[in-house]
């Protein structure tokens, strides 16, 4: 495996996951994400995690999130109204190759 040639997604593919089921470590008031204007969250996140659903509402799965705080920075509206680091066995772990 050539890291060097691999493209972002592969890359990610890479990582594994620990997925809390029970506790999730980001959470969302989607009545406040609703009324955002911007979004900033569909833009910033490294992983993708965040998308448009039908309704023009936030669709999101913390489950391949990547940990790197940029949603919790960029939330003006303070739609996010939790953002800790997973629990201790859970989140990712990250794989270089
Ligand atoms: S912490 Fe980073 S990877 Fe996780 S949801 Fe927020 S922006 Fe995406």
């Amino acid at each position: 495996m050539n890291i060097d040639r691999m493209q972002t997604p592969e890359l990610l593919s890479l990582n594994k996951f620990n997925v809390d089921e029970e506790e999730p470590h980001i959470v969302l008031d989607k009545e406040i994400c609703a009324r955002c204007e911007d979004k900033p969250c569909l833009v910033v996140c490294s992983a993708g995690l965040y998308k448009l659903d039908k309704s023009g509402g936030i669709s999101f799965d913390y489950a391949g999130c990547l940990e790197c705080g940029t949603c919790r920075i960029m939330c003006k509206d303070k739609g996010i109204v939790k953002w800790v680091y997973p629990r201790g066995t859970f989140g990712v772990s990250f794989r270089h190759g």
